[in-house]
């Protein structure tokens, strides 16, 4: 049991104004495994008022000082993978092997990357008799969500930090702990007290506490489109810069001249990976009416594969959802695709036998799914992919973009042009061309209801500057 009972505001872990606490549970065993404070509205505004008061300092630092306090986040990350891996498997039912890599490796991985871009940056520029000068945009206020908890933190709280912003971070309630983590490391390094806070708490409290605050410049936000509506509704009385990454509804595109088996085994990949609870999910995959029947078996067989079970445990790939409550959503979606008519390949309602305590879903693949119902419309965040058929190239893509996400999206086919050409015409604004791998390096983001701005590399940097004009 790990019980938090402060927040970090102003350099300093202070107990917050409530003593309300929330619990935090694993996934895989139902138990509750620590506690964080559900901080008070007013604990917010406080530590805005703090990032504000840091602000001109930290803005004003060289690059040398920043990077400095930056690489020893990135080494005690690094110090502390297990630590941060193991928490987030007990949380959100990432199968532990994975958990290292992807969610203790890609935070450290932020750090290094907001390092080696500050240390290129060149934050001026002459354009005939004007000085166009980039400047961190002030204080941000990041709020993230659970599925690969300290990797969104990360991907906002490395970059805001590197441009010179200060920071108010709230992290999920659903899954902390690796937040505190970060805290922990950060108060080490010596930042300048009230660059870096964070508050714990609820959404409608803490989170729309920042939203509001006359103190915050920006809010960067991953979550829900729900949640992020609200938050753009908000933040629009302040005329706040708001950058949303929110759901998505990702179509894998198989086309006729593909390599059927290859292309369905990655799309299971990239439709299953963390048990589905990944906003760039490929979780329809589109393939021509005649290698229906084809495709259904390789489906089938591939899923089949992906064994079910305690995600510490060697050779489990699907571990449990993060949550009860999201476990019920994605079994009333389930209910809701059986009671649509589409074609049952695998799994269905219910824990998978021998699996009753954990939030553990079959994981299940639908057939001949309408492109209009409700499973191949709405997002689902758990182990269910849709198989849906088409007819030529000009139909597969206005089903791929019949959708109101635009987050990610593939293409598979033996003939690269042909793909590219289908690729430009998704709107997404993410595409994989026959299994291309995830670069870090590239703009991470959504088009339509997928949200606005880009995460990652370069353009993740520059979403945290302001640019000014100086005509001389
Ligand atoms: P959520 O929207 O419920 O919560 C996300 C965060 O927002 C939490 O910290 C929550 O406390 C806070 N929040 C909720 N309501 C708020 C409000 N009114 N004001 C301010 N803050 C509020 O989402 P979740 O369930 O934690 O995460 C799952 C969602 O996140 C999925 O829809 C998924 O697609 C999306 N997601 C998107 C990306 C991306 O990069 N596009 C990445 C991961 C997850």
């Amino acid at each position: 049991m790990t019980d938090h009972t402060q927040i970090y505001v102003n350099g300093e872990w202070v107990a917050p104004s409530s003593n309300d606490k929330i619990e935090v549970f694993n996934s895989t065993t139902e138990a509750v495994m620590g506690t964080i404070p559900a901080a008070a509205a007013d604990d917010a505004t406080k530590a805005c008022a703090a990032a504000r008061a840091a602000f001109d300092g930290w803005a004003a630092t060289s690059k040398e000082d920043r990077v400095a306090l930056l690489n020893k986040v990135h080494e005690g990350l690094v110090a502390r993978a297990d630590e941060i891996a193991t928490a987030i498997t007990a949380e959100v039912g990432m199968p532990l092997k994975l958990s290292k890599i992807i969610q203790a490796g890609n935070p450290a991985m932020h750090f290094q990357q907001a390092v080696n871009i500050l240390e290129e940056f060149d934050f001026d520029e002459e354009v005939n008799n004007s000085q166009v000068v980039k400047e961190p945009i002030g204080v941000v206020a990041c709020i993230t969500p659970w599925n690969y908890p300290l990797n969104q933190i990360t991907a906002k709280v490395a970059p805001a930090l590197a441009a010179g912003c200060t920071v108010v971070l709230k992290p999920s309630e659903v899954a902390p702990m690796s937040a505190y983590i970060l805290a922990e490391i950060i108060d080490e390094a010596g930042f300048p007290a009230g660059v870096f806070n964070m508050v714990t708490g609820y959404g409608p409290t803490v989170g729309e506490a920042m939203v509001i605050s006359d103190d915050v410049d920006m809010v960067s936000f991953t979550g829900s489109t729900r949640a992020g509506k609200r938050i753009s509704e908000l933040a629009a009385q302040t005329v706040k810069r708001v950058s949303l990454e929110l759901g998505g509804k990702s179509a894998a595109i198989i086309l006729d001249d593909a390599d059927l088996t290859k292309a369905i085994k990655g799309t299971v990949g990239a439709c299953y990976l963390n048990s589905g609870q990944t906003c760039t999910a490929h979780t329809r995959l589109l393939v021509p009416e005649g290698k229906y029947e084809e495709a259904k078996q390789i489906a089938h067989d591939a899923v089949s594969g992906w064994t079910v079970g305690d995600p510490t445990e060697e050779g489990i790939r699907l571990g449990p959802l993060a949550s009860e409550q999201h476990w019920q959503r994605v079994e009333e979606y389930i209910q809701k695709g059986i009671d649509d008519g589409a074609e049952v390949i695998l799994g269905g309602t219910g824990k998978p036998e021998g699996l009753e305590t954990g939030y553990f879903v079959k994981p299940t693949v639908f057939g001949n799914v309408d492109p209009k119902s409700t499973i191949a419309q709405e997002e689902i965040f758990g182990p269910v992919m849709s198989i849906i058929t088409y007819k030529d190239d000009d139909e597969a893509v206005a089903i791929a973009n019949d959708s109101i996400y635009g987050l990610a999206g593939a293409v598979w086919s033996g003939d690269q042009d042909r793909a590219m050409g289908v690729a430009k015409r998704m709107r997404t604004g993410m595409v994989d061309v026959n299994g291309g791998r995830f670069n870090p390096d590239a703009p991470f983001g959504g088009y339509k209801q997928s949200g606005n701005g880009r995460e990652w590399g370069k353009a993740g940097f520059e979403e945290f500057l302001e640019t000014k004009s100086i005509q001389l």
